[in-house]
């Protein structure tokens, strides 16, 4: 997967990007010094003010308002109350013409992925409840979001393979759940693990859609 600075959404392409050169490192050149100490949430959200306001044209408010909704988003700053985290946010559409008008590929963190999976009815809580352990399913202050619509699941073992359900050379038909959870970037690897590990057959059918930004 690319990286990204935790700390400001920043793409760590080149050995430069990272703090102190080093590779290993989280975090980015503007973000951290050179031993890899980390700024104070103070100093990378001026520096966020400042970027958008100069790359993105936007007025101070609204650079605050961006910044501060991107900030919240990245790992790093997550369950951390400093004042200048709290307050208004951008909305999602000022949010997204704030970062087009930014470097391209700027924000990878969000990157936003719809996951569609296929599950027997009788699995499908258990898929429902794994993949929202797992982070899917995040909506503003609500966690678990999901969609499910039932339908007719059809297919046919081949030689070699172990069905849960059927047997080799019978076609089967199973009463199945089509569940949709909205993924990040951060979480989508591990949702589809915990997805998988959660459902019962031996080959699972599932999509990823990447998402637009808006
Ligand atoms: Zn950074």
């Amino acid at each position: 997967m690319e990286k990204y600075c935790h700390a400001c959404g920043m793409p760590l392409e080149k050995k430069e990007d990272f703090a102190g050169n080093n590779e290993q490192s989280d975090f980015c050149v503007h973000c951290a010094d050179e031993n890899g100490n980390v700024h104070t949430c103070e100093e990378i959200f001026e520096g966020g003010v400042q970027f958008f306001m100069g790359a993105a044209g936007a007025d101070r408010a609204l650079a605050e308002r961006v910044t501060r909704k991107n900030m919240k988003k990245l790992p790093y700053w997550q369950g951390n109350e400093n004042a200048v985290l709290q307050g208004d946010e951008a909305t999602d559409v000022e949010f997204a013409e704030a970062m087009g008008k930014t470097v391209k590929n700027f924000f990878l963190v969000m990157k936003s992925f719809k996951l569609v999976v296929f599950a027997p009815i009788t699995h499908a809580d258990a898929v429902r409840e794994a993949m929202g352990q797992a982070g899917a399913g995040k909506i503003g202050n609500y966690t678990h979001c999901s969609f499910s619509s039932r339908g007719t699941g059809r297919f046919l073992p081949g030689e070699g393979a172990n069905p849960t359900i059927g047997e080799v050379g019978k076609p089967e038909e199973v009463e199945e759940e089509r569940i949709e959870v909205l993924c990040d970037e951060e979480s989508i690897d591990a949702v589809i693990s915990a997805m998988k590990a959660a459902h019962p057959y031996e080959e699972v059918a599932y999509d990823v859609y990447l998402l637009g930004a808006r």
